[in-house]
């Protein structure tokens, strides 16, 4: 089996023997030469002797340990689970450093682990069964110490669970790694056809890859498809708070403030304070730094912000519509304003007694030939 310029092989030793020397012999005509001091060879510990044998002289290095082999590792249990502890390790320390970027920049940081960081170890519970379950420390890791400093609060164990949903489920895709043991099983559905033409040594592969390709169509869609039902499942045992929040965070384009890449030239940027105030609408968490009281009397909670008539919302809200509406009237129709005073009424009688009378009476919006010639 070769991938870009490594070839490895697996059998009985004599067997091996023969193809290393087939390797060396025929290579270099191709400009490839085996070169045996990063060369490898893993047994099992009652072959070991028979391998030394016949290899003696080859300076191949033999383990019965195991090896790292193509972003994974081959071998002993212990071997294969001291590799995963390894790696994780390392990645336990880059969310460390990655906690102190957030500190200062959570929608970077938020950005790097989503679209980067967790890749690496949703890669290594592709191509090793056992790495999910071994990927503890890193979730800790991740829990309280990535997650407090990106949210700007710690979370219970209910809110994490809510942080790991997709956010197309109104989550923000914090995925607990060791929840993806499904990722072994999918990767294997999807290469079982390369794998069968490795085994039967067939060298025409051009119809399987669309078969690769449509099975990973599928795959994909039932990972989706089970995704969103566990976190439907799981919402529906939580308070009606939870399920309102979580409910409209998952609307269509709600979450779009969150996938896309933070560009400043594009105005995705957001500060601190407006990227952890986000956050704390999506999941109705109380924002950072609110006063307590509101100049009317009441608690000041965001629902009240939003409604105080003091607090200014309710007619910034009211401009948004009114500029928004006047701008895509303005590509329709001419003479577009917005607040035009309305003609003095001078002793006309009006069907709703609502109807405002007052000289200073003004539209909101005014737009001459929406309906006909202006
Ligand atoms: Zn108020």
């Amino acid at each position: 089996m070769w991938f870009a310029d490594d070839s490895s092989a697996g059998g009985r030793v004599q067997r091996l023997r023969a193809w290393w020397d087939i390797l060396r012999q025929k290579g270099p005509a191709y400009g490839y030469a085996a070169n045996a001091e990063k060369s490898v060879l893993v047994v099992k510990a009652g072959h070991l002797t028979e391998a030394e044998d016949a290899f003696a002289g080859t300076g191949v290095h033999i383990t019965t340990d195991g090896h790292r082999f193509l972003g994974a590792a081959l071998g002993s249990t212990e071997f294969v689970q001291s590799y995963v502890s390894q790696k994780a390790n390392g990645w336990k320390d880059e969310i460390v450093s990655l906690a102190k970027i957030a500190e200062t920049q959570p929608q970077a940081a938020y950005a790097a682990f989503t679209q980067g960081l967790k890749h690496r170890w949703s890669f290594l519970c592709r191509v090793m069964e056992c790495a999910a379950e071994n990927l503890g420390p890193l979730e800790d890791t991740i829990t309280n110490v990535l997650i407090p400093a990106l949210c700007g609060k710690p979370v219970n164990s209910r809110e994490r669970r809510v942080l790991a949903f997709p956010c197309r489920e109104g989550g923000l895709g914090l995925v607990d790694p060791t929840t993806l043991g499904d990722q072994f099983r999918a990767s294997a559905a999807i290469t079982s056809a390369l794998v069968r033409k490795i085994l039967d040594q067939d060298t025409q592969i051009g119809h399987v890859l669309d078969l690769v390709r449509s099975t990973k169509r599928e795959v994909a869609s039932r990972t989706r498809t089970s995704t969103a039902q566990a976190a439907k499942e799981f919402i529906l045992t939580q308070n009606t708070d939870i399920q309102l929040c979580v409910g409209l965070a998952a609307e269509k384009g709600a979450s779009a403030w969150l996938t896309c890449r933070p560009l400043k030239a594009h105005g995705f940027a957001l500060s601190k304070g407006e990227f952890r105030d986000g956050l704390a609408l999506r999941y109705g968490w109380p924002p950072a730094h609110l006063p307590s009281i509101c100049p009317c009397g009441a608690s000041f909670t965001v629902a009240h912000a939003l409604s105080c008539s003091l607090g200014g919302f309710p007619s910034l809200r009211h401009n948004e519509v009114r500029d928004v509406t006047a701008g895509l009237l303005k590509r329709v129709a001419n003479n577009v304003t917005t607040e035009p005073h309305l003609q003095p009424v001078t002793g006309e009688a009006f069907r709703y007694r609502s109807a405002i009378t007052d000289p200073q009476a003004r539209l909101d919006i005014a737009a001459s030939g929406v309906w006909g010639s202006p």
